[in-house]
């Protein structure tokens, strides 16, 4: 669904973008609109809203308010899971075309190319996207898609997001971003002229660990008939309950990101003076290698901190194990903390080579900071690190 007005504040869009009194009741907050099917009054007049599969108001309003947030003019396309939303994505390349993956990015969308582009006769392959002049060389003939992370999973990279488009269209393809860890609230790549943003709503903008969802974005016109067609052609729709409860997520998603941004600066201070700790990942901190980059293309640093811990893997395995505010789960984005090991969870499906090519060391925790008090967070990460 497209979007309307921008010229209003973030938060103003959040709040008010999509989101006019319901018309049939005068319902101040866009009801859940729990139906299937919608009722003609005459052969003649048939109703706006026919078929949930084609459109839903509470997707439609939660599609409006999401693509305002992401820039003037994009649709916006929700989708029932982030890989829901990844596939979408991937659906536009036809057999024989070539992908270049980013290598470090969310262990969904590794096994996503493994299992299903390869079977889908789609060639690709991974490239280092912090090295823009050799990214030149990873281009073929068939190449019709670039993925991009930024800040990337599990190691915080950030990449220049304007140059890579810049590169990518030089070479006719498009370039798509998962801009699940830095939110519309801090990063807006179709600025930038990225052609496709792709959302897990499961994180951020949900906000709460209370749903799974996914959401397409993009401002290219034969990309939205593409992406839609995936929609109400391919079915993969986000149901009116879990669009309800994403769009609840953005209502407040500028004072979260600021609380979890302000909460993770802490953290990474905190770690990165810690005795125990080796190495901290934050594009927050001034000696982070994306650092400036951060500064140019986001207007804040995210609320996702790595870190490694001095005794390897056994220790990183202790202190996983030993915290009692951070939950030891999956998933990130929500208001409570969560602590992952990734060699044995996110990554666990990535062979031991192929973490080692990307990085990502046997010693590496991954923190998604929530919203408690920032002291109790970081007396839970001292007494945990021992
Ligand atoms: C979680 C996640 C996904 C997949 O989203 P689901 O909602 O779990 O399907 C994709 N990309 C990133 C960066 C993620 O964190």
């Amino acid at each position: 669904m497209a979007s309307e007005n921008t010229q209003l504040g973030f938060s103003t869009r959040a709040i008010h973008i999509g989101q006019e009194p319901d018309p049939g009741t005068g319902a101040t907050v866009t009801p859940i609109y729990q139906t299937s099917t919608f009722t003609w009054s005459s052969l003649g007049s048939p109703p706006h809203y026919m078929y949930s599969r084609l459109a839903n108001p509470t997707r439609t309003a939660f599609e409006k308010c999401l693509a305002s947030l992401e820039g003037e003019g994009a649709s916006g396309y929700a989708f029932p899971s982030g890989m829901a939303a990844v596939a979408a994505a991937f659906s536009i390349l036809k057999p024989g075309d070539h992908a270049l993956i980013m290598s470090d990015l969310y262990g969904g969308t590794y096994r996503y190319c493994e299992k299903i582009l390869t079977a889908r006769g789609v060639k690709y392959s991974y490239f280092d996207a912090g090295d823009i002049e050799s990214v030149e060389k990873s281009f073929q003939p068939e190449t019709r898609m670039i993925w991009l992370e930024s800040p990337s999973n599990p190691l915080l990279r950030v990449v220049d997001l304007a140059a890579l488009a810049k590169v990518a269209h030089r070479h006719n393809a498009l370039a798509v971003v998962d801009n699940t860890f830095a939110s519309p609230y801090f990063q807006n790549p179709l600025e930038l002229c990225i052609d496709i943003v792709i959302h897990s709503t499961t994180k951020y903008i949900g906000g709460h660990s209370d749903l799974i969802g996914g959401a397409v974005v993009t401002r290219n016109p034969e990309l939205m008939a593409a992406i839609e067609l995936v929609q109400t052609v391919g079915g993969s729709i986000a149901g009116p309950f879990d669009c309800w409860l994403a769009l609840r997520g953005l209502k407040t998603l500028a004072v979260r990101m600021e609380k979890h941004a302000s909460n993770a600066m802490a953290v990474a201070l905190f770690l990165s003076q810690h005795p125990k700790v080796s190495r901290v990942y934050y594009p927050g901190l001034k000696s982070d290698p994306g650092h400036k980059l951060a500064l140019r293309q986001m207007r804040g640093f995210g609320g996702m901190v790595s870190f490694e811990v001095e005794g390897g893997a056994e220790k990183a395995v202790s202190v996983s194990e030993s915290t009692r505010i951070f939950a030891l789960a999956e998933s990130l984005g929500g208001i409570e903390s969560l602590i992952g090991y990734p060699v044995r969870m996110s990554h666990a499906t990535m062979s031991p080579g192929e973490r080692a090519k990307r990085g990502i060391n046997d010693n590496l925790i991954r923190l998604s900071i929530g919203l408690e008090d920032t002291e109790d967070l970081i007396a839970d990460l001292k007494q945990a690190l021992g």
